[in-house]
Parts: C-alpha cells; sequence; structure tokens
C-alpha cells in the first residue's frame, strides 16, 4: 500500500525536482496541489524560511487533511545582514524576476571586498500530518550551502541566483555546475536527503 505525500506547491517545476530526490523512499508517492480539490493559498508573511514551512505545511494540511510537505528556501548574504533571505524570490520587487534580482544583489555589493561577499542558500523542509503520528507537531529539516557572491554572471546553468553563487571549495558558479553536480551538494538537496531518511522510519512506524 502506498502512501500519498501531498507538495504545497503549484510548481510543476518544484514537483518533479522533489519526486527525484524523494524517489528513493519505498511506498511514498508524491502529488502536487494541482492535483487535489482543496482551495489553499498560504500567505509567506513569516520572518524566517522555518515560518513560512510551518506555516505553508500547517495550513495546508489542515485544508485537506492529508500528510504534508513544504519548503521555504533564498539566499542569505553577510554583508546585507542576511538580505534578501525570505524575500529572495521577490528582492526587486517583482515575484521571481531573476534578472533583477541579481542585478540588485551586484548593487548592493557593489563596494563589497571579495573576503566579505560570503552567503549561503538555505531551505527549511517541514513536513505536518495531522492525523498521523505527528499530530500538531510540524517535523523540519535544514539545508544549507556556503559560498560567496561573484561580481559577474557566470554559465547557463540553475535559476535564481546561481549565476552569481559559487559553492564553497568551487572555482566556478552555481549555474557553470551541471544539475547532477548541483544536487549533489545544493540545500536542497542535502535537507532532502535528512527527510528521506525521516520518512522511511515515520512510515514504518505508522
Ligand atoms: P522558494 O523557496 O521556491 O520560494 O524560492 C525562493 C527564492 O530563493 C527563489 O525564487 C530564488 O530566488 C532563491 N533560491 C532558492 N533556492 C535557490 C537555488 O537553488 N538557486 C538559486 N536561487 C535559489
Amino acid at each position: 500500500m502506498s502512501t500519498v505525500l501531498l507538495l504545497a506547491t503549484r510548481n510543476q517545476g518544484k514537483v518533479r525536482e522533489l519526486r527525484a530526490l524523494l524517489g528513493n523512499v519505498r511506498g511514498l508517492r508524491l502529488i502536487g496541489l494541482d492535483q487535489v480539490d482543496a482551495a489553499c493559498e498560504v500567505i509567506e508573511d513569516g520572518a524566517t524560511f522555518e515560518e513560512n514551512a510551518c506555516k505553508k505545511a500547517r495550513e495546508t494540511a489542515a485544508a485537506t487533511g492529508r500528510l504534508v510537505l513544504a519548503d521555504d528556501s533564498g539566499l542569505e548574504v553577510d554583508a546585507l545582514s542576511g538580505a534578501p533571505g525570505v524575500h529572495s524570490a521577490r528582492y526587486a520587487g517583482q515575484h521571481g524576476a531573476d534578472e533583477a534580482n541579481n542585478e540588485k544583489l551586484l548593487m548592493e555589493l557593489a563596494n563589497v571586498a571579495d573576503a566579505e561577499r560570503t552567503a549561503r542558500y538555505r531551505v527549511v523542509l517541514a513536513l505536518a500530518d495531522p492525523k498521523g503520528l505527528l499530530g500538531s507537531r510540524v517535523h523540519t529539516e535544514e539545508g544549507v550551502c556556503e559560498g560567496r557572491i561573484l561580481r559577474v554572471r557566470k554559465g547557463q546553468g540553475g535559476f535564481g541566483y546561481d549565476p552569481l553563487f559559487q559553492p564553497e571549495g568551487y572555482g566556478c558558479s552555481l549555474a557553470e555546475l551541471s544539475e547532477e553536480e548541483k544536487n549533489g551538494i545544493s540545500h536542497r538537496a542535502l535537507a532532502t536527503h535528512k527527510l528521506e531518511r525521516f520518512l522511511e522510519t515515520y512510515l514504518r512506524r505508522q
């Protein structure tokens, strides 16, 4: 018998990515919000990735009564006191405008020395299962990818801030790595691997 895990997103790219990353969990079937008949738009107004991910998981689970996985992620730049952080997707004003976001980031860091351009991607995954063993609790996992912000864009791969993000230990940007290489070091892959281990035990105990 398989367990259905509802992903709190309408983004088909994210559904595909999480299906690939969580594909090894036996007896788990992943579906997106578009595949359920429920209206649940959650406003992401939290101050942290954890607050946003937990809110999305909790509210989506309450609206559907299902086992739900939600996430929130972004870029934290030390010289900008952690910005863009939870505002990463709309840093330049419009949601998901990658090019404008990168331009703004370069402008904000124009006078910041190379040694101070440290940054990291962070993601929090939140699992809610109100009718199951978790009850009113939400289980979270976090993944972090350390790096620094370049002075010029490099590479064509990835998305978002990847052309400007040089992962620690690499001499190129994330956008210059193959999808496979990025998945070996990305914040999302690290958090998903931890969640995979949690789910394997959790589903056995049901
Ligand atoms: P969300 O968690 O899907 O809302 O993503 C938030 C934003 O963070 C994205 O729109 C990107 O700007 C940024 N972001 C998160 N993860 C990555 C990544 O792996 N590469 C590049 N940008 C990312």
